[in-house]
Formats: structure tokens, C-alpha cells, sequence
């Protein structure tokens, strides 16, 4: 009988706890929105011991994929806690700690975009490969992914939303939506900058607006930052902007057209479709991700 995972979506909006083995396997959820720490990890917590119950058998590990900032290597003393968020609550809050602890089970413990990344090599959109980037622009842009088979970790987690890129004042006055930095990339194409920018939410922007032509062009500046520094064999671009169908083929021409034909792969120079695509797991990238978190765990 394959082991059976617990895995928590910790997103700052909401949380999505599940019980399964992968994509043809989930076997129960529960969603609920994201409170203050102490509820919302007793609410994870009742949902599991429940299911152990209910299937009468012992879960082998639970997997959190979660909002950040946060620690996860497993050598420091802060390693499992949501670190500098700015998410009411939640600063220094030991989310995995307290999870092990209720349930007395292993936990992996790793960022929403390297959990994804995790699964759409295992189950979706990057099988077969070991550098592959998953990005996701909504009401943050955060990026992870692997690099030779390993998750990104190193000093603590990419923050691949708030590089630098050229942001050219004559053609947008935006002063840029980041509280650190301002103009940063996540500053100026994540979901609040647009609503800042233009005055209206991003979904409610027609597809002729002028808006989705310069977030491709400030999407592409990040894509050819991320090729050029971590040569990726695939980039997986997720989150509500990027379900906006018309931006897909704008940053795919906008990215080659800033590489120039310098990166000498077919990838980019012929088969660029296959090479930026949306998530292939779609809403279930997040527990998916918990799930392979929770296995590499054990
Ligand atoms: P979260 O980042 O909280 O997990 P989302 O990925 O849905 O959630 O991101 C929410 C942001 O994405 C909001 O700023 C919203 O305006 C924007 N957004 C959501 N849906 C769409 C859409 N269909 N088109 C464009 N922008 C969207
Ligand atoms: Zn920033």
C-alpha cells in the first residue's frame, strides 16, 4: 500500500488542506480562509486527525507549500516558520513546528513556487527535466524552481519578483506598488500594480487594453533576466494575471525579441510555445506540490 500524504496550500488568502498520493489520488480537501495563525493551523490540524480517522490508517508525512518569506532550511533554529510576511499575525509564526508537534508526523516544509515546481516535474508541465522555473504573477509575484534536480534554497529562497528591470518613465509614469522597493518587477506587473496603475482590477481590463502589451514587455525583461542568469529548460508562468489568454504568445515574441537570438537553443529559437507554458495542474499545483514536499520529506 503506497504511503498516504497530508498536504497543506498555505496561501495568504487561504489555506487548502488535502489528503492523497497525487494528481488521480486526492482523496478529501478542505479549504478555508487564512486567519490568524493559531486557528488556522488548529483548523489544518482537526482536518487531518479526522482523516486519519475516517481512513483508519496513519498519514507518513504532511507537506506544506506555503506563502512567504520563509525559512526553510532545516538546520536553522527558525526552520519551518513564515519569517518577515507583512501578513498581520503571521510574522515570526512556527507553521511547520506547530504542525509536526499536533500531529506528531514528519513535514516538509517549502515555498508555494518551489511545491509547484516540485509537481509540475513530477505529475505536469516539467517532467523529464531538472531546471525548470515556476513563476507566479498575481497578488505577488514570487518565483522558484530547480536547478540540477534541486529545489532553490541557498542563502534562504529566491526572491525572483522583486529584481531590478529597466523601467523606462516616459512610457509609465507608475511609480511601481512594491513597499520595499517600488519598481521592482513584482511592483510593477503583479496584480496590485495594475489595479494601481490603470484604476480598475486586472480581470476587468479588456484584451485590447494597452495595460497587457507593457506587462508583457515588463514580464519578458524578468524571463530574459531568468535565462540568462539560470539558463532554465522550461518556464511555468502561473497566478490570476496570467490567465489572461492574449499574454502568452505577447511574452513569448516580446522574450525572443529581447534575447535576440543570443541563447542558441531550439527551445527558444523554434519551439519558444513549449518552452513558456501555463501550469499543466492547474488550481491543484499547490496541494500537488504540499504532497511532493510531504514524500521528499520521508
Ligand atoms: P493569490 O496571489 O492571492 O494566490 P491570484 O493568483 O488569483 O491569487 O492573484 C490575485 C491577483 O490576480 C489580483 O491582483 C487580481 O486582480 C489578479 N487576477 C485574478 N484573476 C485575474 C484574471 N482573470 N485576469 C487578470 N488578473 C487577474
Ligand atoms: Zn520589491
Amino acid at each position: 500500500m503506497s504511503p498516504l500524504y497530508g498536504g497543506i496550500e498555505a496561501g495568504g488568502t487561504k489555506f487548502v488542506c488535502a489528503v492523497g498520493t497525487g494528481p488521480e489520488d486526492i482523496r478529501a480537501e478542505i479549504r478555508f480562509p487564512t486567519a490568524s495563525p493559531a486557528d488556522t493551523i488548529q483548523k489544518a490540524v482537526d482536518f487531518f486527525r479526522e482523516q486519519q480517522e475516517i481512513m483508519r490508517r496513519p498519514l507518513a508525512a504532511i507537506g506544506i507549500a506555503a506563502f512567504g518569506p520563509l525559512d526553510p532550511d532545516r538546520t536553522s533554529p527558525t526552520f519551518g516558520y513564515i519569517t518577515s510576511t507583512p501578513k498581520p499575525g503571521w510574522q515570526n509564526a512556527d507553521l511547520a513546528g506547530e504542525v509536526a508537534r499536533a500531529l506528531n508526523l514528519p513535514v516538509g516544509f517549502d515555498t508555494d513556487v518551489n511545491g509547484a515546481a516540485l509537481a509540475e516535474g513530477r505529475w505536469g508541465a516539467a517532467q523529464g527535466l531538472d531546471t525548470v522555473l515556476y513563476l507566479t504573477i498575481g497578488t505577488g509575484f514570487g518565483g522558484g524552481g530547480l536547478v540540477g534536480g534541486q529545489l532553490m534554497h541557498g542563502l534562504i529562497h529566491p526572491e525572483m519578483g522583486h529584481i531590478r528591470i529597466p523601467h523606462d518613465r516616459l512610457r509609465d509614469p507608475f511609480e511601481g506598488a512594491c513597499p520595499y522597493h517600488g519598481d521592482c518587477l513584482e511592483g510593477l506587473a503583479a496584480g496590485p500594480a495594475l489595479e494601481k496603475r490603470w484604476g480598475a482590477r486586472a480581470e476587468t481590463l479588456p484584451p485590447e487594453h494597452p495595460a497587457w502589451d507593457l506587462e508583457a514587455h515588463y514580464l519578458a525583461l524578468g524571463l530574459h533576466n531568468y535565462i540568462c542568469t539560470l539558463s532554465p529548460q522550461r518556464i511555468i508562468m502561473g497566478g490570476g494575471v496570467m490567465s489572461q489568454p492574449q499574454l502568452f504568445p505577447l511574452v513569448r515574441a516580446k522574450t525572443a525579441e529581447l534575447l535576440n537570438g543570443y541563447v542558441q537553443s531550439p527551445q527558444i529559437l523554434e519551439n519558444i510555445d513549449e518552452y513558456i507554458v501555463p501550469p499543466a495542474l492547474g488550481a491543484q499545483a499547490g496541494v500537488l506540490g504540499a504532497f511532493a514536499l510531504a514524500k521528499d520529506t520521508l
